[in-house]
């Protein structure tokens, strides 16, 4: 249990604690002793400001202590510590929480986690079992191959050690419809909506059931995954360009120039 008492030749020797401090951190670092704080039994930190001016509201501690029925004091430990108006750095926040999208570039490498709620496995080849065996009489089933089942696996999009899961799906979904879905104020005033529009381009497997993708370069969602509910004003539809105005053959006045002439 901490002592709230100091230990008295712990606290006394401010001269062994200034010595050690200097030694560590520099005599011009070093300013005014400022207390005496009871660590535990026999066990005190001498604390002094800090002149260094990059570390306004910072502080040295030095902690000493001495060995039961001993006069002998001995040096813990010398640390810079912050106080209450010190400038501190933010909180540390693991670089996956730091991570936004967007934020990678050229070279930068981000392997998904082992246990990504995103992704779940995908098809493996794994040796294909032994025929069941088949009742007398009866025909007997062909076995598919290894290389037969990974074909078609790999037609399917299932060729891969991991694909996307239900939860992936479901989020990439989320995201996509609020950006280029029917709520935002572009597909509201929109003349249609993409799924009349020649510029949609369908996309395969069940995201397809709600989503293509824009071909539309003057539209704002050009090359990227809209909602069939999404719409903008550059919707193959939404009108027909007016016809060039035909302007009638220039009309000179001859008569008045004949008078003039007359
Ligand atoms: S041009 Fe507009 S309406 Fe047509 S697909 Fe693209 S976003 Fe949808």
């Amino acid at each position: 249990m901490r002592s709230r008492t100091p230990d008295r030749l712990c606290a006394e020797a401010v001269d062994v604690a200034l010595a050690v401090t200097q030694e560590a951190a520099g005599p011009d670092s070093v300013g005014a002793h400022l207390r005496v704080v009871a660590e535990g039994d026999r066990v005190v930190t001498h604390h002094f400001a800090c002149e260094e001016p990059a570390y306004r509201g910072w502080h040295w501690a030095t902690t000493l202590t001495r060995a039961s029925r001993s006069k002998q004091i001995t040096i813990d430990e010398t640390v810079l510590l912050p106080g209450g108006d010190a400038v501190l750095a933010p909180t540390w926040v693991p670089w996956s929480e730091r991570l936004r999208p967007g934020d990678m570039g050229p070279g930068d490498l981000l392997p998904a986690e082992a246990d990504d709620l995103r992704l779940e496995p995908g098809w493996a080849a794994a040796p294909v079992p032994a025929p069941a065996p088949v009742d007398e009489g009866g025909p007997a089933l062909p076995v598919p191959s290894v290389a037969e089942i990974g074909s078609v696996a790999a037609e399917l999009g299932m060729g891969r050690p991991r694909v996307l899961s239900r939860y992936g799906l479901h989020t990439a979904a989320d995201r996509w419809e609020e950006e280029f879905g029917p709520k935002t104020p572009m597909a509201q005033a929109a003349p249609a909506q993409c799924d009349t529009c020649a510029f949609l381009i369908p996309i395969s497997g069940s995201l397809g059931q709600a989503f293509g993708i824009c071909a539309n370069e003057y539209s704002p969602a050009d090359g990227h995954t809209v909602s069939l509910g999404y719409g903008c004003g550059a919707h193959s539809e939404a009108a027909v360009m007016p016809k060039a105005v035909e302007l009638s053959p220039m009309v000179l006045d001859d008569l008045e120039d004949a008078e003039a002439e007359g």
